[in-house]
């Protein structure tokens, strides 16, 4: 459903009266990116049970269903490139408007594509370690075990290595968590982009921001269970919609200039 020139209109202003911007994404702003997400018809997990292929218990019992999943995905992870809406975060970041990205991605496609200040809450794909020991594993080595389709194991005890993503059953990473909540109870205006917020943490960051008086923007293709608590909702693909609310804050942002000039 296409969104009104008001509803642009409404979440243009609150982004021109907010000083501090943070933004929260989820697996929705990558689909245009070729890269789907999990839950939606087509997604990761209606191809692949996440209890077998992505918990804590699982993996440790046989890493070879998460090793063969990575291996599936690794292709389009490494291929993928930002959309639009990963671009229209970047200038949001260098308009004042956007002081850190929280995502729950583990594609990178935030940092390849320029933003400053990403947090990843689900961890990330570029290093891991040991189950057992806890030896450190680099980028470039994950790699070469995930090209070459063998499951990573530790140089001292032999035990599976584990990439730093965030399994089912696993805790976040305490101090990203820790900054994502400062943020969220700091912000005025939390823009949250393709997040099912269905997954928790991640999904009480904007109820956290809300309480707090902060202002949110949901942009999303379907409707969220929070949809009632944002204050402007945006239905549509982040690459569509992003860029309209970009413009949309310049024409407003111009007007207010020269007005200001003429007064
Ligand atoms: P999710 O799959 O639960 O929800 C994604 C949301 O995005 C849905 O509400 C869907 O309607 C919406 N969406 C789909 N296409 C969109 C588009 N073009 N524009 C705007 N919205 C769109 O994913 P989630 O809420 O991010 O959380 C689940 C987990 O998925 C996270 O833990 C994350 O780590 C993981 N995940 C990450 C990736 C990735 O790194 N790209 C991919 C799949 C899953
Ligand atoms: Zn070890």
């Amino acid at each position: 459903m296409e969104n009104s020139q008001e509803e642009i209109e409404a979440g243009a202003r609150i982004l021109m009266d907010s000083k501090k911007v943070v933004a929260l994404t989820g697996a929705g702003i990558s689909v245009e990116s070729g890269i789907p997400d999990f839950r939606s018809p087509g997604g990761i997990w209606t191809r692949y049970d996440p209890t077998i292929y992505a918990t804590l218990e699982s993996f440790v019992n046989d890493p070879s269903k998460f090793w063969s999943l990575a291996r599936d995905l690794h292709p389009l992870l490494e291929t993928a490139e930002p959309n639009l809406a990963h671009l229209m975060l970047v200038e949001l970041e260098k308009l004042g408007k956007c002081e850190a990205v929280i995502t729950q991605n583990i594609d990178n496609l935030h940092q390849k594509a320029g933003s400053g200040v990403v947090l990843e809450l689900h961890g990330t794909f570029r290093s891991g370690k040991c189950v057992r020991c806890g030896e450190k594993c680099g980028f470039e080595e994950l790699e070469e075990f995930t090209r070459k389709g063998s499951i990573p194991r530790c140089g001292s005890c032999g035990s599976p290595i584990k990439p730093d993503v965030v399994l089912f059953g696993e805790p976040l990473p305490p101090h990203v968590l820790k900054k994502a909540s400062e943020l969220a109870q700091t912000c005025d205006l939390m823009l949250v982009v393709g997040c099912g917020l269905e997954v928790f943490p991640a999904a009480s960051l904007p109820i956290l921001a809300h309480r707090k008086g902060g202002k949110l923007i949901f942009v999303n293709v379907v409707k969220t269970a929070y949809d009632h608590i944002a204050d402007v909702v945006l239905r549509g693909k982040a690459g569509e919609v992003l860029p309209k609310l970009v413009e949309e804050y310049r024409k407003l942002s111009s007007t207010g200039a020269s007005q200001r000039r003429h007064c």
